[in-house]
């Protein structure tokens, strides 16, 4: 695929005549930023493919508005024809202001799609007060948005996790699944009906909350629902800011090892064939170093530059 995914300028945003020019140049810059990690996401993992039909899930929160703003850039320059078509799932939470999604997609211009599910009275039926509702709803909401992507013809469904989901899921699952996994960039769905893709796999929170602030997204907000949060996962979400506060580079570091498997050093069976190992002969950088301590590249590792060892 034609690297000119990341490649082309991006047309200086207009002049906003309250924005100092500092101001202007920060935004540009996180603009080219986002486009260019989006569309390095895309080339890696070959997300989006000639004639294909995104089906890009919206929820009224900043991620995938986000989303949505950066893959119509994209669109409009790519070497490739594929369709964006927005879909967002009215689950009927008490309050939900159903015309604010509307309004925008179709302000924007962008094919969409809202599919109306009263799936809150299910949840609310179902789960006892005061136990979490994610888990029943979240499983709903997946049956419905294969569906319709069946009906839409969709060929790629883009959802809108970004680089902190995917280290939060690798925590979580460390922690409390005992599992080495996080979550995909590229993956066929449960069903193996569908290929998931999420484009904003490379892209940092704090960067999506800057850019919805810039952009004034119409955000609904995520609590209508009344259910608790995730507490574990909220844990694991202090764990990593606090970290990243006392090793600025951390988050950044962490996240490049995702990139950086090496099956032989780990101890999973299923991945690497320990049991048939037989000497080489041949010198291997990644062999053994028997009582080597590892050393470690600090100008490659920003996480660990300011690491301090008392004494
Ligand atoms: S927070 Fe609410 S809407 Fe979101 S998955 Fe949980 S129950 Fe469903």
């Amino acid at each position: 695929m034609s690297a000119v995914w990341i490649e082309n300028e991006v047309a200086p945003l207009e002049k906003d005549p309250k924005a100092g020019a500092k101001i202007e140049r920060e935004t540009h810059k996180l603009e080219k930023r986002l486009c260019r990690q989006v569309g390095q996401a895309i080339m890696d993992y070959n997300m989006i493919e000639e004639g294909d039909r995104v089906m890009v899930c919206v929820s009224g929160g900043k991620d995938s508005y986000g989303m949505l703003d950066i893959l119509l850039k994209l669109q409009a320059r790519a070497p490739i024809n594929f369709e964006l078509i927005a879909v967002n799932l009215d689950q009927k939470q008490p309050g939900f202001p159903d015309h604010i999604l509307p309004e925008y997609l179709k302000k924007l211009g962008v094919p969409f799609h809202i599919e109306t599910q009263d799936t809150y009275s299910i949840v609310k039926k179902v789960i006892p007060e005061g136990k979490t509702m994610c888990s029943l709803c979240s499983r709903l909401r997946r049956g419905i948005l294969y569906r319709v992507a069946d009906e839409l013809k969709i060929t790629k469904i883009a959802l809108g996790h970004h680089r902190d989901d995917i280290l939060q899921t690798f925590f979580l699952n460390m922690f409390f699944a005992g599992k080495l996994k996080g979550m995909p960039p590229k993956l066929v769905s449960d069903d193996g009906g569908h290929i998931v893709i999420r484009p904003l796999a490379n892209v940092a929170e704090k960067d999506l909350t800057r850019w919805a602030a810039h952009r004034e997204f119409p955000i609904i907000p995520c609590t209508l629902c009344g259910s608790q949060e995730n507490l574990q996962r909220k844990q694991i979400g202090n764990m990593l800011r606090e970290w990243e506060k006392q090793y600025p580079g951390r988050t950044e570091t962490m996240f490049t090892s995702l990139q950086n498997v090496v099956p032989s050093h780990l101890m999973d069976l299923k991945r690497h064939n320990f049991k048939d190992i037989k000497v080489t002969g041949v010198p291997d950088e990644d062999g053994d170093k028997v009582f080597d301590e590892e050393e470690f590249p600090v100008a490659s590792l920003p996480g660990l530059q300011v690491l301090k060892f008392p004494g």
